[in-house]
């Protein structure tokens, strides 16, 4: 008899495999970890761009939740692309039904520039991160959920301490900005998690690639700390061997 871990992940598909539920799964599967799929959204993109998003029914998601929850044993799941307030609501009402210890990636904007939710949503999905366990938001994304600018590692910090007192732990990630260096707020400590910084522009699907891998750690056992610590060395290696596949910005590698 084989047994894995199963985590969820629900999230939009990216066409161009490198980022979204691809993403996450690829990451999933190179752990050992078995994911499941609630899928949000499908877009046509590729490493240039978004082309179109074509949403799924909040009342289908809510369907896929149940199939998936009344079959596996799942304690941890992530969000990625929700695009709208009645899909952050479908999602919030089952991942309370089913209790789901879950981490949210607020996703908003692609790196390529495309708006992957809606702007009138941000305080819907704080009310989602509010009942998750952990929230991952990169600079661009805590600035729009602190209402305040970022430009030092102080700024970083004091954001991050912000964000903890409204809607619970939380790591800020520094991109390349701050030396490679993230913030984390966990049950009111403050921490720096850093890793060495990687000059590339090859980084689509990094921040789906982190926070898939905090729910594959965490499903494998790991305490939330060791879970982003070990997720901060796993998304370093994604980048440092990143992908020159594709015209445009190339992926990041979970298999690395
Ligand atoms: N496309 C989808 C469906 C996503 O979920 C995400 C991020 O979560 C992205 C694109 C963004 O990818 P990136 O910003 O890394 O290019």
């Amino acid at each position: 008899m084989k047994n894995r871990p199963i985590a969820l992940i629900i999230a939009g598909s990216d066409s161009g495999g490198g980022a979204g539920l691809q993403a996450d799964l690829k990451t999933l599967t190179s752990m050992g970890v078995f994911g499941v799929t609630v899928i949000t959204g499908l877009t046509a993109q590729n490493t240039i761009g978004v082309k179109s998003i074509y949403n799924v029914d909040p009342s289908f998601i809510s369907s896929q939740f149940d199939a998936v929850m009344e079959d596996f044993s799942v304690k941890f799941g992530k969000t990625g692309m929700l695009s709208n307030e009645s899909i952050i609501k479908a999602v919030q009402e089952k991942v309370k039904e089913y209790n789901l210890k879950l981490v949210v990636d607020p996703v908003m904007v692609s790196k390529t520039g495309s708006p992957l939710l809606d702007e009138s949503s941000v305080d819907a999905l704080k009310s989602l991160m509010k009942d998750a366990l952990l929230s991952t938001p990169n600079k661009y994304e805590a600035e729009k959920l602190a209402g305040e600018k970022i430009t030092s590692l102080d700024d970083l910090k004091r954001v991050a301490r912000k964000l903890y007192n409204d809607i619970g732990n939380v790591v800020v990630k520094g991109g390349n900005m701050f030396n490679g260096t993230d913030v984390a707020m966990l049950d009111g400590q403050e921490m720096e998690i850093k890793s060495p910084k990687v000059n590339t522009s090859n980084l689509h699907g990094s921040g789906d690639v982190f926070s898939a891998s905090i729910v594959g750690f965490l499903s494998k056992g790991a305490s939330l700390i060791e879970a982003i610590e070990e997720s901060k060395k796993f998304v370093y290696f994604s980048i440092l061997n990143s992908l020159s596949i594709g015209k445009g910005k190339g992926p990041v590698d979970p298999f690395a």
